[in-house]
């Protein structure tokens, strides 16, 4: 497989560390809100990323984090009179809500960064001894100086960087270079805040991922991800902390994804032009979204659109058809021995071959998810025309279903369930109409028809048997 590796700009062969293990680490969201879907973006990437490995036959270390302490989580919390911890159960529990329902799966790990304290401050303790920090005072910061590969990720030199370091704009009369960043940020008034061999305080934001990694996964990992916003400063600093202290490689590839835009503009809560999930999914189900978001190469830019949406409603209806009426043709028993070694069998089977084939080179190169899902479009087509022809095997529709089945499980997306659920009564009825008519009761027949008209389908008699599809 080939990775994009935002360290090196090139595709890279993927190497793990030990054969057939692979540990990953993305960062995952600050739980102060719902998340939108810019933010539900990597999480169903490396979701995906993830479920691929597995399906090659990795065995996937997955630690994603929750950050649970910063400002926008100090601020939310005052605001609503409750403490932090609260906040965090909160949204949390409604992460939970979307990312199950987007068919998220859990990581290995998903450690909260309140609850890494001291992996922290041990982290912090190396650093001033090794004399890479250094403390003011209002917090300890990091000396961007002391490392010499500073900027190697987001290709950025020391002399480019703008003074910064986040919040603390203030400090920076005491700091020594304007890139220096907080470790450890000492208590103000009104703010959560834990002991420390140097003050009471909060952790920084960059610290918390590198002392997560290394609690949970180790000192090098084989793959960290994130959003492309996060390449600067945040994994710029990840690598800082972390190869400073460890004195090796914290990653080996380093995978980005791109934004969804609104109107050519990055989807953010800071502008305000932000869709949550939950508000999306008041008019598009889950499986839609999730199918959408795979609908792009993930380097790539998506456009948010309602539009765009329906069309990826439409696409993954066009699939839940397919695998509803192939199910049901399977289960109808009545297919004829000769049919094991026609041609329309045999070219079945080959294009189920080929549609696999397809769909791992496309995931192999770079997890094209985009072209993986063309991939599966075919395939239905194939099924499609097969089931028309009504000269198909039994044994390789069955072949051809669990193909698909496998192919869109790979990715996380399942066929539309509203359509599964109803067909069950509207196929009892099906039935009845194929022996009234069977019994020459054309009358009876008819209006059976009208009452599945009624239930929103539509019924169609072809050479394989009846055809049913939602109006
Ligand atoms: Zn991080």
């Amino acid at each position: 497989m080939k990775l994009f590796n935002t360290l090196s700009r090139t595709k890279e062969e993927f190497v793990t560390i030990v054969p057939g293990h692979v540990k990953m680490y993305a960062c995952g969201p600050t739980v102060y809100n719902y998340f939108h879907l810019g933010n539900a973006r990597p999480f169903v990437t490396f979701d995906t990323l993830r479920r691929y490995l597995e399906y090659r036959g990795y065995e996937v270390e997955f630690c994603q984090n929750f950050t649970d302490i910063d400002d926008k989580m100090i601020k939310r919390a005052n605001e609503e009179g409750i403490t932090i911890s609260e906040l965090a159960d909160r949204f949390i529990a409604e992460y939970y809500t979307d990312a199950d329902k987007l068919n998220v799966l859990h990581p290995t790990y998903q450690p909260r960064a309140t609850q890494s304290i001291e992996a922290i401050i041990e982290l912090i303790q190396t650093l001033i001894e090794k004399d890479i920090a250094y403390i003011l005072e209002d917090g300890v910061y990091y000396d961007v100086s002391k490392f010499e590969s500073y900027g190697k990720l987001s290709h950025y030199n020391l002399e480019d960087l703008n003074p910064g370091g986040g919040e603390r704009k203030a400090s920076f009369e005491g700091k020594k270079n304007p890139g220096d960043f907080a470790l450890w940020k000492f208590k103000k008034e009104g703010e959560p805040s834990w002991e420390s061999p140097w003050g009471e305080g909060r952790p920084g934001w960059h610290i918390e991922c590198s002392a997560m990694i290394r609690q949970y996964l180790g000192q090098t990992i084989d793959i960290h991800g994130g959003g492309q916003d996060l390449i600067f400063p945040h994994h710029e600093n990840e690598i800082a902390q972390s190869e400073a202290c460890n004195e090796c490689t914290l990653a080996n590839y380093w995978v980005h994804n791109a934004f969804v835009n609104v109107d050519g503009e990055k989807m953010s809560k800071s502008v305000g032009n932000f869709f949550t999930i939950r508000d999306i999914a008041a008019q598009f189900p889950y499986e839609v979204i999730r199918f959408f978001i795979l609908s792009g190469h993930y380097r790539m830019p998506i456009n948010f659109s309602d539009e765009l949406l329906k069309a990826s409603q439409n696409g993954l209806q066009r699939i839940s058809t397919c695998i509803i009426n192939t199910k049901f043709l399977i289960n109808k028993n009545s297919f004829d021995a000769s049919l094991e070694d026609s041609e329309e069998t045999k070219e079945l089977i080959k294009g189920v071959e080929q549609s696999k084939v397809s769909f791992i080179e496309h995931m192999d190169d770079d997890l094209n998810t985009a072209d993986a899902i063309t991939d599966i479009f075919n395939l239905v087509k194939i099924v499609n025309t097969a089931t028309a022809s009504g000269k198909v095997s039994k044994g390789a529709l069955t072949i051809a279903l669990d193909m698909l089945n496998e192919l869109i499980g790979v990715l996380g997306i399942k066929a539309l369930e509203e359509d599964d659920s109803a067909p069950s009564e509207v196929m009892d009825l099906v039935e009845k109409r194929a022996e009234a008519k069977k019994a020459k009761d054309f009358a009876l027949a008819d209006s059976i028809r009208e009452q599945i008209t009624a239930m929103g389908y539509s019924v169609k008699d072809t050479s394989s048997g009846p055809q049913v599809e939602k109006i």
